[in-house]
């Protein structure tokens, strides 16, 4: 689904990829020449907020396009580095080349755009229910989480217990292994 234009980066923690981020990622694939989807915070797994490693998440995000029919896409994991002035660099300095840079998250925004990037805001599509949060909260309470997400993503997290992971660390102190 090439089309000329801007290369962009998508970034985010998809924990897990729903399909409000697939919204936003539909749209601004069909405008881009190449996207690349970054994955935040890729060093935490096992946690509350953060149950997916970045291999989990990579596979639920590569494996959505490759079946929504996607080809001109990269996805790259980012792990955070604690220092929001150096943040863009590190980004820029694993991540294939992009202009455009599509965001909601005010720190994101905020550093790129005073780097000089291009920085768009991406509409919110029917936010009450397409968060990781909530897909999130749906797990742990047993709750119809399967109908959030892209199938793929529902098969990857059925295929590694990320929801008897996600009910088992919920609570417990955040303790190293
Ligand atoms: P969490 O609740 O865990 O923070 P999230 O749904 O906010 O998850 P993130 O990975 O934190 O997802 O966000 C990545 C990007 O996706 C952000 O820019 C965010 O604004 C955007 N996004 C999240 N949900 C939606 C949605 N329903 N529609 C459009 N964009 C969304
Ligand atoms: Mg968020």
């Amino acid at each position: 689904m090439s089309r000329h234009g801007e290369d962009s980066l998508i970034i985010g923690r998809f924990q897990p990829l729903h399909k409000g981020h697939m919204d936003v990622i539909r749209k601004v694939a069909s405008e881009s020449r190449k996207t690349t989807i970054g994955i935040g915070s890729a060093q935490y797994s096992h946690t509350e907020q953060n149950p997916f490693t970045a291999g989990e998440r990579y596979r639920m995000i590569a494996e959505t396009l490759v079946e929504e029919g996607f080809t001109d896409f990269y996805v790259v994991p980012v792990e955070d580095i604690n220092r929001y002035s150096l943040w863009v660099a590190q980004v820029v300095s694993i991540c294939p080349h992009f202009t455009m840079v599509y965001s909601n998250n005010p720190y994101t925004r905020r550093l790129f755009a005073e780097a000089g990037y291009e920085v768009r805001d991406s509409p919110l599509y029917n936010r009450e229910i397409y968060s990781g949060t909530e897909v999130r909260r749906r797990i742990l309470e047993g709750e119809d989480w399967e109908s959030l997400v892209p199938p793929a993503v529902a098969r990857v997290i059925g295929e590694i217990d990320g929801v008897g992971r996600i009910r088992e660390l919920v609570g417990e102190p955040v303790n190293g292994p």
